[in-house]
């Protein structure tokens, strides 16, 4: 009788303790040529002036805390292309890989980060 009672509250608590789902990326736009100095946490931040897309800034996905900057402007090399869905939610190709640090390798696709295993 207890200890099915504590399997509940254990198994309660592993619940509770599992690690949240990744939270899906925003967009968010800033009119400048360049991107701001603080991105805010899940969301990809898009630097456009004159109706031209610049940039765009995320913080990794990995927890690392790094900012990544990716070219969006057409004949810079190597440069990204991003689209924004219907609800707003950015996607990314090709993928972004950093190639040192943490060396995190992913798509962003609709806001959802997918890993790439290398
Ligand atoms: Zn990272």
């Amino acid at each position: 009788m207890i200890g099915s009672l504590l399997r509940r509250v254990r198994f309660w608590l592993s619940g509770w303790f599992r690690p949240a789902p990744p939270a899906r990326y925003a967009l968010a736009y800033v009119d400048s040529d360049e991107l701001p100095s603080v991105i805010p946490d899940r969301t990809v931040v898009v630097a456009r002036e004159a109706g031209e897309l610049w940039s765009a800034g995320l913080i990794c996905p990995c927890g690392c805390g790094r900012r990544i900057e990716l070219m969006l402007l057409p004949k810079v090399k190597p440069r990204w292309d991003i689209r924004e869905s219907q609800n707003e939610r950015p996607t990314l190709w090709p993928s972004i890989w950093a190639n040192d640090g943490c060396r995190s390798h992913f798509w962003l696709r609709d806001g959802m980060v997918e890993w790439c295993k290398d």
